[in-house]
């Protein structure tokens, strides 16, 4: 065994960390160990075993010991270990950061509270005589009795939790309390080892692709793999009865039995430890629940009924995957056009091969419609990991896949971390979807992470979308993904016409801001009467978005950011949409005292009121993140709206994400192409695709529906390419527009924030950087800042950055390593320094 094992610990540094491995210890790389950390226990992955002495040897600086091996088996394997230090390498995250977000586990840890005898506690002991001496009893009084208690509990052991400790001491935590500040114990907080679900150590019979490197491989063809459970011809000869005996029993059981279980065997207990070295059984600990074997009939076949481009799209997928080989597939359907039914069926097509794929959805994709849709296709043997999970369920889940049970996973961003067997197909579904990029470390973005790891499975990633993000078509272009088309709705619909209102002109001819034009009021009132149902979009929650005061003109803002109070009416609230900081409507102004407060502005609170004021008959429903709390929430407002028991439907971009609605024949969008005003490069593509989304939600049946378009935009390419539902042509405009501005995909693009609550760190921190990049040579790098964010306090935090742009990513790279280094060298927090690659806001 190995003397030393390198462990990337879930902590801000950019580096693994040395411990030495205790005899008899036998951590595996990319197991799990528990390991003593500045004060604390820490759960790290172990990402290399070796006997190079680490230089701090010569340095008298004690290595640490491994505390405990928490898994005899990878709990990331060779690939998702190599994705992450691929991600942590791209993203400039630290690596045991990438590790924890890869590993759904936290839940069989439960943070802990333990107590130490300190080197002063033991000198008190020894100065108060010897333990257990009956002098000292007679003379300290009865508070130091208990704690000299205390202190002779502690001395015998290492650490002991709090629980333990008062239940073997009877002591109160008020005492304790006491003896940690005469720093005679010291109270750690720590993340034990203690599984929340009981584990139960199991005996798995290999399959024989598994045990290739421990014994010959079987004769004949390959099988399938579930099929080598089979005793006959897997097993190879010189094995004695009882070795022969306990992989019957294992064979017959399915392949898994839990080890206590096999004692009732006739056979001595050491034949599994020889089976375990000769490699052809694998001990490992699972949670209890799932230990059964389940090997359960899959459901009949789901029937599509495809039209051509669906079955074409089908054949080429087919095909990709079949080769084996790694390959992109960018699937442009417009909405409509049945994408879903084309994932299903390629999934369905994975697993009967006996093979795993993936689908990611975007945050809000996963309903529970779309949920229900996956059980009847793929019965048990689908995962679905939704953010509605407990981290319990979560890491349930994450045991299933790993041990092939469910082979088709579907979830939100994290699912591309699952650790499937033989991944054959992943597929990102809206693959232009923000959700898809985490914004917080590690800040990679799972549809990029897919590719990747497809591209190391020898594996096929479909990106799917009806407004593909510029990077993906871009890249379509250019044949390094092949690009399949779904150019026509279902049945042949037609698309919805479209008709612009520019609402400047609304003013000038009405004198008067509104929120409804004319028109769309009109055709509302028309659809009302035809028993119709209407749709309106407005992509801002909350009542009011602004308090202004009329005397001083200054607004209300949030105490932790620089950003505008939202009024909520109903609520009877102000709230703070990026930090959630909640305050009281007021009454005067905070500035100046004066009484004139007004609250400017509309969101989808005030348009729903206005909208009952106008069209009081109507039933009126509200789709944001106000009503919406959860998954069913939003559905039970979709079911509302298909079953005929709402006549409208306001809302937020929630409304125009890609779901099954039939029945509405008009959609008014209001304010869609606010974000034209923000100075955000991607903001002309955000509202591209936001108004084909919603554009998509007209139409039912034959009826092609109608799109009702306010703007104060009205000559802005992207409003107008998107009422022609002109996709090529929007790409064409905005390709020219990034080539010309170097921004993605002709240059690859890091925000660099630095942050602090303190204004002066902020500025120093980041005029110190900048200096540093102005000396620093970086020919082909294009540096912008440092400059105040466009938000330039959120959350407490003073926030400057840095926007650097290269062709080359790697020059890109580069710089910003020497630049963290530099950082570091300067005594900047490393969690104060935000890098960003590939930023989606740069807000
Ligand atoms: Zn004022
Ligand atoms: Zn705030």
């Amino acid at each position: 065994m190995p003397q030393f094992s390198d462990v990337a610990l879930p902590v801000p540094l950019d580096m693994v960390f040395t411990y030495a491995i205790p005899e008899g210890m036998e951590p595996v790389v990319g197991g799990r160990v528990l390991v003593p950390f500045r004060q604390q226990r820490m759960s790290g992955i172990v990402v290399e075993l070796h006997d190079r002495p680490p230089q701090e040897n010569a340095s008298h600086i004690k290595i640490k010991k491994v505390l405990e091996a928490l898994d005899l088996a990878p709990a990331l394997d060779e690939h998702l270990l190599k994705l992450g230090k691929w991600i942590a390498d791209y993203y400039l995250a630290p690596v045991g950061e990438v590790f924890r977000t890869m590993l759904p586990l936290s839940a069989e840890f439960k943070r802990a509270v333990t107590y130490r005898i300190t080197e002063e506690g033991r000198m008190a002991l020894h100065l108060a005589g010897m333990s257990g001496s009956p002098a000292r009893s007679k003379r300290t009084p009865d508070q130091q009795l208990i704690e000299f208690r205390v202190l002779d509990y502690l001395a015998e052991r290492e650490s002991v939790r709090e629980g333990s400790l008062r239940a073997a001491t009877r002591v109160g935590k008020a005492l304790l309390g006491g003896m940690v500040r005469k720093k005679w114990v010291v109270r750690e907080d720590v993340s034990a080892a203690r599984h929340s679900a009981r584990l139960v150590r199991v005996a798995v019979l290999l399959r024989a692709e598994e045990r290739l490197e421990a014994s010959p491989p079987p004769d004949g063809p390959e099988t399938r793999p579930h099929l080598n459970l089979a005793p006959a011809g897997v097993v190879p000869k010189k094995l004695n009865d009882n070795q022969r005996a306990l992989i019957d029993t294992l064979a017959a059981a399915g392949g898994r039995v839990p080890v206590d279980a096999l004692r009732n065997l006739e056979v001595p207990h050491s034949t599994l430890g020889t089976l375990v070295r000769r490699g052809l059984v694998r001990l490992v600990d699972e949670p209890q629940e799932f230990t059964a074997s389940k090997l359960k009939p899959r459901p009949s076949p789901f029937d599509f009924e495809f039209s051509t481009a669906q079955k074409e799209a089908l054949r080429k997928i087919g095909a990709a995957v079949a080769a084996r080989k790694f390959s992109g597939l960018l699937l442009h359907g417009i909405t409509g056009s049945g994408k879903t039914a084309v994932y299903l069926a390629c999934m369905r097509q994975v697993l009967d091969e006996g093979r795993s794929s993936i689908l990611l959805v975007p945050e809000i994709g996963l309903t529970p419609a779309v949920a229900a849709d996956l059980h009847q296709v793929f019965g048990d043997e689908v995962a679905i990991l939704h953010s509605g999970l407990s981290n319990a369920e979560r890491a349930e889940q994450w045991h299933r896949i790993r041990r092939g049970e469910a082979r088709v996973v579907a979830g939100t961003r994290s699912a591309v971390f699952a650790p499937v067997r033989d991944l054959a197909l992943i597929i990102v579904d809206e693959e232009q979807d923000s959700s898809y990029k985490q914004e917080e470390t590690p800040r990679y973005h799972a549809r990029d992470v897919a590719v990747m790891r497809a591209k190391m499975a020898d594996a096929v990633v479909v990106l799917g979308s009806a407004t593909p993000s510029l990077e993906s078509y871009y890249n379509a272009r250019k044949n390094k993904y092949r690009l399949i088309e779904l150019p026509d709705r279902v049945e042949k619909r037609p698309l919805p016409e479209v008709e612009i209102v520019d609402m400047r002109l609304e003013f000038q001819e009405t004198g008067q801001e509104q929120v409804i034009s004319r028109k769309l009021a009109a055709e509302i009132r028309e659809r009302l009467e035809k028993k119709e149902q209407v749709m309106v979009l407005l992509n801002r929650r909350g009542y009011s978005p602004v308090v202004l005061c009329r005397a001083c003109g200054k607004t209300l803002q949030c105490e932790n950011c620089a950003v505008s109070m939202t009024h909520h009416k109903r609520e009877h609230k102000m709230e703070c949409h990026y930090c959630g900081y909640v305050a009281r409507i007021p009454e005067k102004c905070a500035h100046c005292g004066s009484e004139y407060v007004y609250f400017v502005g509309t969101g989808s609170e005030k348009l729903e009121e206005l909208l009952h004021g106008m069209f009081p008959q109507a039933r009126i429903g509200r789709l944001d993140r106000d009503t919406v709390r959860g998954r069913e929430d939003f559905e039970h407002a979709l079911n509302a709206l298909n079953e005929g028991r709402l006549d409208m439907l306001v809302g937020t971009q929630m409304i125009a994400k890609g779901h099954d609605i039939h029945g509405v024949t008009l959609v008014g969008v209001i304010g869609a192409d606010m974000a034209l005003g923000l100075p955000d490069f991607r903001a002309a593509e955000r509202t591209f695709q936001l108004l084909t989304q919603v554009a998509g939600r007209a139409g039912r049946g034959n009826s092609p529906g109608k799109v009702i378009l306010q703007t104060y935009f009205q000559d802005h390419y992207a409003v107008q390419f998107a009422a022609q539902h002109d996709f090529a042509g929007f790409y064409e405009k905005e390709l020219q527009f990034r080539a010309w501005m170097h921004y993605p995909p002709y240059s690859a693009i890091a925000n660099v924030l630095i942050r602090s609550e303190k204004l002066e760190e902020a500025l120093t921190w980041s005029g110190e950087l900048g200096r540093w990049l102005e000396k620093t040579r970086h020919e082909g790098i294009r540096v912008l800042g440092p400059a105040a964010a466009p938000i330039t306090r959120l959350k407490r935090d003073y926030r400057y950055h840095f926007i650097l742009k290269s062709p080359s990513r790697e020059k890109m790279n580069a710089l910003l390593r020497a630049m963290l280094a530099e950082a570091a060298a300067r005594k900047i927090p490393r969690t104060q320094v935000i890098v960003d690659v590939d930023a989606v806001w740069l807000m």
